[in-house]
């Protein structure tokens, strides 16, 4: 195994670099850094950016517009990326449905729906969870009957992340329920600009909308919007849910994070003396540090090994559980730093756009929003009891 990045990675992180410097905006970068929240214009227009660069899906087959970055690239262009705080980009279409379209969709799928993602006129969200159907995501209960040339829907989804910006979902629908749970469910691509959808605001402990709810009330679709074959959509629905959690580690975004917790201990006090001279908040900073190199450490044996044509399968699990823990202290660690700044809520500060003065320094707003929202990272793409689960069962063998 070997951890140093070999001569031509080096050259294309300066690569990557240069593209920053000259493409991202300091004062977006700023709002990204201060965890303001980007309006669903500025995540396009990034996006845009990076398609004109073609680097918006390089995970992608050359084909379809892709670069094919291997293992090595990608890890490097997420890391670069989260510590020039750049927009994130929305991983609905990009990352999770377009490698099940590329894998299992027809080929006039692909060419009508890669391109659609590349030039941004489709915004995709995931229609998997409902209620009472999460972490046991075959109890899904929202019907597809076919009726036709279409399919009619009826049912509801829950925490459907940017539901509220998305013009398209693809959703996990019931259409058997005869046999096995799992051999009733199929993958179909839903057009959300129609009567009988309806997005209802799901607002967070951090007073964000970022989730909603969807209902379906006789929905059309049409069959050739359906991935695969229809009653084997769970086999794709588990592909599309290793590609989910994929990049979970978050080391790029923890290493930002980390820089500006150290930021608030050098500038804030304790006993006249600055928060990172105290010897406890010290230990605790560099404990979550070492944490941070470790799973740094740890990711990179993982995409060494997947550079090496190995598959990261349960290995992912072990990268989600830990990278959502460190960033979750890292978060928790900011907000204690930030003593009684912590405590005004401040959504005018954080609007998208917004230049209003906050109370305190300007890094303060955005500190407890994130830790609160921050809540949802051992939560989602899997609960982290659900891949200590695997783990268990795919790792240790138990
Ligand atoms: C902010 C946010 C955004 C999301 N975005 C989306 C989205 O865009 N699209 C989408 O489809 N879904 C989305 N989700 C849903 C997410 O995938 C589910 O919340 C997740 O799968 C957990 O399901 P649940 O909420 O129903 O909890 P439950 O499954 O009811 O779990 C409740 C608790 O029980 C534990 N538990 C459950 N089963 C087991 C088990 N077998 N062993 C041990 N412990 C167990 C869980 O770990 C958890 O602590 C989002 C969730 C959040 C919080």
């Amino acid at each position: 195994m070997d951890l140093n990045f070999s001569a031509d990675d080096e050259a294309f992180r300066q690569e990557v670099r240069a593209f920053l410097a000259s493409a991202l905006a300091p004062d977006l970068a700023e709002r990204v850094r201060l965890g303001k929240r980007l309006s669903k214009a500025e995540t396009e227009a990034w996006q845009a950016a990076l398609s004109a660069r073609g680097w918006l899906a390089p995970h992608w087959p050359k084909e379809y517009g892709g670069q094919e970055w291997s293992v090595t690239q990608r890890f490097i262009w997420d890391y670069e990326t989260s510590l020039a705080n750049a927009p994130p980009t929305i991983a609905f279409g990009l990352k999770m449905l377009a490698p099940v379209l590329i894998k299992f969709g027809t080929e006039e799928q692909k060419r009508y729906w890669l391109p659609r993602m590349l030039n941004g006129s489709d915004w995709w969200c995931q229609g998997y969870s409902e209620p009472g159907a999460g972490s046991d995501l075959a109890a899904i209960k929202t019907t597809a009957v076919r009726d036709g040339d279409e399919y009619v829907i009826n049912g509801q989804k829950t925490w459907t992340s940017f539901g509220q910006h998305a013009n398209m979902i693809f959703c996990l629908v019931r259409t058997a329920n005869t046999g096995k749970r799992q051999e009733g469910i199929s993958f179909i691509l839903v057009d959300m600009n129609q009567p009988g959808v309806e997005v209802r605001p799901i607002i967070t402990l951090d007073g964000a909308h970022e989730v909603n709810e969807v209902f379906f009330t006789d929905v059309r679709t049409p069959v050739g919007n359906l991935i695969g074959e229809e009653n084997l959509g769970w086999t794709y629905a588990k592909f599309l849910l290793t590609y989910e959690r994929t990049g979970m580690a978050m080391v790029g975004a923890s290493v930002s994070a980390l820089e500006l917790l150290k930021e608030i201990a050098r500038t804030e006090t304790k006993g006249g003396r600055p928060l990172a001279e105290d010897p406890y908040f010290a230990a605790r900073v560099a404990r979550a540090e070492i944490e941070l190199e470790n799973l740094k450490t740890t990711t990179l044996r993982v995409v060494d090994a997947a550079a090496a044509g190995g598959a990261p399968g349960a290995e992912s699990s072990m990268l989600k559980v830990k990278g959502t823990e460190v960033h979750q202290e890292i978060l928790g660690l900011m907000r204690r730093a930030l003593g009684p700044y912590a405590l005004p809520f401040q959504p005018g500060v954080l609007a998208p756009g917004s230049n209003a003065e906050p109370v305190g320094p300007a890094y303060a707003p955005g500190v407890t929003p994130a830790y609160l929202n921050g809540r949802k990272l051992t939560i989602y793409g899997g609960s982290n009891e659900v891949q200590r689960n695997i783990i268990t069962k795919a790792i240790l063998r138990l």
